[in-house]
């Protein structure tokens, strides 16, 4: 689950990370009293409003109503409002969008941390992750922090710098000191980033995230370190374990059919083919992908209908599948184990009668337990609907389908 960059700033603040400070708001009319009451509580005077969408890129982003950026400074109370009025409501296209603008439901206003002292302010990068090849967290960190990481990865790659920590010891002492020192800081910054990098791993281990990526992390002018953005996957699978974070998900930022599929206790990623499937099992899933691409098609999306075929289920299934215009005919791969093939295969079939028409081809391949009596059952049925034995006759009846 991804996370805003306010609810990661939250997580950090949490676990004793610096961050930058800020208010979030999703109405104009607020904008500006809690401008003013974030004004009283750090001295700033000018702030930083930024577009809260699961995406990066914001600074260098496009509102496409008002052409304003996804981050922009106003200096001074007095531009906060025409400032969040850029861009809150309206659809932010960065980068990372994939063309489509992404709708602002809301935005932080911050405390801007680039006022000017004893020295520059300096931008780095720092990501902590998962480095599921090595099985140990990483920290991935470099001086060259800001908008552009990707371009510093790609054109010098040796300014990106990376500790591995081993999880049955942890993040020692010389690792946080090295990551200061290969940052060029020393005195205070360089006690400040030490600590900056242990509670950021204790946030990151903590939350049971598989990423916790900061960029920039910004030494102040007066030498103090913090987050200023904040980008945070969570695993899923932990997160009976804090229900406070579970209830952060933004699901106007999902796929509006993954949520449906997740609501109905299916397993399901669209992708962007022409073979929809349906499929008990994950490994049979990815499987059944690999025949449909050998057949020549795409497959549309992964199902995983789990145990339960049922007609109901069956049905919740087609009913998405059918959502995707891009479909042009189903494959359905089940093998009956605890399931019963003949219960699935009504299960299609009272799924088909319920829903009228089903405007394209289906192709039924029910392998296991009472599979004799399923194949009878759909052939009976006078219904769309093709049934095969083998997985390869599956593939060559989705190939002559297709074409
Ligand atoms: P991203 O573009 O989605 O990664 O959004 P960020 O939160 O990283 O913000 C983008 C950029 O805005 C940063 O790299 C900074 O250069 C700039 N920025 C963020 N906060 C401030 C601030 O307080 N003051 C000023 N002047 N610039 C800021
Ligand atoms: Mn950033």
């Amino acid at each position: 689950m991804n996370l805003h960059e306010y609810q990661g700033k939250s997580i950090l603040e949490s676990y004793g990370v610096a961050i930058q400070r800020g208010v979030v708001v999703d109405n104009v009319e607020e904008a500006v009293a809690k401008a003013k009451e974030l004004s009283a509580s750090t001295g700033t005077e000018w702030f930083v409003v930024k577009a809260q969408i699961h995406a990066g890129g914001r600074g260098k982003g496009t509102v496409e109503e008002t052409g304003s950026h996804g981050v922009v400074l106003a200096k001074g109370i007095d531009k906060v409002e025409e400032t969040v009025k850029g861009i809150l409501g309206g659809h932010l296209e960065t980068a990372q969008t994939n063309g489509v603008g992404k709708k602002v439901n809301k935005v932080l206003i911050a405390e801007d941390v680039y006022y000017p002292g004893e020295s520059e302010p300096s931008e780095f990068y720092m990501s902590v992750l998962l480095d599921r090849a090595n099985e140990r967290n990483a920290i991935i960190y470099s001086t060259e922090g800001g908008m552009d990481i990707e371009a510093v990865a790609e054109n010098t790659p040796h300014l990106i710098f990376k500790e591995e920590i081993d999880p049955r010891v942890g993040l020692q002492g010389f690792q946080a000191r090295k990551i200061a020192f290969n940052l060029g800081l020393s005195g205070q910054a360089f006690k400040e980033m030490t600590k900056f990098v242990f509670s950021l791993y204790a946030a990151y281990e903590g939350a049971d995230s598989s990423m916790f990526e900061i960029n920039p992390v910004l030494k102040t002018s007066d030498n103090k370190i913090i987050a200023v953005d904040a980008k945070v996957t969570l695993d899923d699978n932990a997160l009976y374990r804090h229900k406070a974070y579970a209830a952060m998900r933004d699901k106007t930022e999902e796929d509006p059919m993954e949520v449906e599929a997740d609501e109905a206790g299916l397993n399901y990623v669209n992708l962007d083919g022409n073979v929809g499937c349906m499929v008990n099992g994950a490994g049979l899933a990815m499987a059944t992908m690999d025949i449909i691409k050998l057949s020549g098609g795409n497959p549309a999306n992964f199902l995983d209908v789990g145990g339960t075929a049922d007609a109901e289920r069956v049905e919740k299934a087609f009913r998405l599948i059918l959502q995707d215009k891009n479909v042009e005919a189903i494959l359905v791969n089940i093998f009956g184990g605890i399931v019963r093939c003949d219960r699935v295969a009504q299960g299609i079939v009272d799924a088909y009668k319920n829903m009228g028409e089903i405007p394209v081809p289906i192709i039924v391949r029910l392998q296991g337990t009472n599979a004799v009596e399923a194949k009878a059952l759909i052939d009976a049925s006078g219904l769309n609907v093709h049934s095969a034995v083998l997985l390869q006759e599956a593939a060559d009846l989705v190939k002559s389908v297709l074409s």
